[in-house]
């Protein structure tokens, strides 16, 4: 069924798929497919091709992801700004997902090139991605993977919100109209979906849209930080710094996405009556202003934005934030409260013998058995969302070991999910 073009045999290119399609070059590898531009043999159309290798996708359980991916961008055909999908083809082995062909490539890759943008075209973006967004949640879906890589520009500079691979049908939802899967990318996922609890996906999906416009502004993500534990305090505290640039408008819309609490949350259709985004809507002047602006700036402009990426392309995969990471340490979300965390550690502290010290006021428990030293730190971040951090503070290698890991099975009752 696939077939190789007689013309061009080299690699991968040149070769015609399923009779319809020659495919060109690879365009990026997502985890669970390769994406390559092809050109319709009929009508000569440019498209993104989409190759999901049925066999990895089984194993690990990717199938039904694929599927809603499908269900969900079929369902979404009429939004400007939402990628389209033509058609999906598929072998014995494989699943090919014809898509819309997004030549412009990622927005951010030109954000790491060219650094932050002014006010109007950072709004032009918005105003895209709030609209797809908007419309998707008044059909009952919400994207989940507000990312990066997920947010594509088109030939004409237009933004296309790709892959609700991770999106939630409603039928999906759980009794409580509550989404139940963690998911998303840690940099862009609002603080309840990290928690892995029952969570409005509107609402996290506005939360995304707060970081969005952040980054599109300043030039880097609000919440930074190697170390998970400090990076949730941050989110917690409303804890960034707003570049002197951006506007009191901007900034106030910012602060009200980026809320902690999801029930207070602007949500995405209030951010569309705010006059800052009403502004010039519709005017698409912007866009191509934004390419000589763009161009501008790569001349003048020689310091390179330094956005990182990899660690915001790490999925829920939190370990992908901490870099160095020299001595044993865990973090998990809790079942219990705060207070209850710190009681749990004392109780297993004096449970194994370990001298217990309590800070007073402070929610640190510190463990010292023999040459080690662990100190357990807990957080509460948002109203019932309790983040712990064990953490070995001095020792001798081998020691160690075994006192590390008598005490972390017994944290195990109070853990609602580990994060490394
Ligand atoms: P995930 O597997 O979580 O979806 P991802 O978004 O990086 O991660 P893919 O959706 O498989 O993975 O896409 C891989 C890369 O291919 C993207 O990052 C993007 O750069 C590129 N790409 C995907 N779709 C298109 C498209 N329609 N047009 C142009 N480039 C695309
Ligand atoms: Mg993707």
């Amino acid at each position: 069924m696939v077939s190789r073009s007689r013309k061009s045999p080299e690699k991968q290119s040149g070769t015609v798929l399923l009779g319809k399609y020659e495919l060109g070059r690879r365009l990026g590898v997502g985890s669970f497919a390769k994406v390559h531009v092809a050109r319709s043999i009929s009508t000569g159309e440019l498209v993104a091709m989409k190759i999901i290798d049925k066999k990895k996708t089984i194993d690990s359980g990717m199938e039904p992801r694929i599927i809603r991916e499908i269900e969900a961008m079929r369902r979404l055909q009429n939004h400007p700004n939402v990628l389209k999908i033509h058609e999906v083809m598929a072998t014995k082995s494989k699943i090919y997902l014809v898509v819309e062909y997004a030549a412009g490539g990622e927005l951010f890759e030109k954000l790491v090139r060219y650094g932050r943008l002014n006010e109007s075209a950072a709004r032009r973006y918005f105003q895209q991605l709030a609209s797809a967004l908007s419309f998707c949640h008044r059909d009952g879906i919400v994207h989940r993977d507000v990312k990066p890589q997920n947010l594509l520009l088109d030939k004409e500079g237009n933004l296309k919100v790709s892959d609700f691979g991770l999106s939630a049908l409603p039928e999906h939802r759980s009794c409580n109209g509550l989404l139940h899967t963690a998911c998303g990318t840690p940099a862009y996922t609002a603080p309840e979906v990290i928690a892995q609890r029952g969570y409005d996906g509107a609402k996290a999906d506005a939360w995304s849209c707060g970081v969005f416009l952040f980054v599109l502004l300043a030039g880097y993500v609000p919440f930074d930080d190697a170390n998970i534990v400090a990076m949730y305090r941050k989110i917690r505290k409303r804890e960034y710094r707003f570049p002197s640039w951006i506007s009191k408008q901007a900034r106030s819309i910012i602060f009200k996405l980026l809320d902690p609490n999801p029930e207070t949350r602007m949500s995405v259709d209030d951010v569309i009556e705010t006059a800052w985004f009403q502004k010039s809507l519709e005017v698409r002047s912007d866009v191509v202003e934004l390419d000589r602006f763009l161009e501008k700036e790569a001349k003048t402009n020689n310091v390179v934005t330094a956005f990182d990426l990899i660690s915001l392309s790490s999925g829920l995969d939190l370990s992908g934030l901490l870099v160095g990471r020299m001595r044993k340490e865990k973090r998990f979300t809790a079942k219990v409260s705060a207070d209850g965390v710190v009681e749990k550690a004392e109780m297993i502290g004096e449970k194994l013998g370990f001298r217990v010290e309590k800070k007073d006021e402070a929610k640190v428990v510190g463990l010292g058995k023999g040459r080690t030293a662990v100190v357990v730190e807990v957080l509460e971040l948002a109203e019932g969302l309790v983040v712990a951090e064990v953490k070995v503070a001095d020792g001798e290698e081998e020691e160690e070991e075994t006192h590390w890991s008598e005490l972390i099975v017994e944290f195990e009752e109070i853990v609602l999910s580990w994060h490394n």
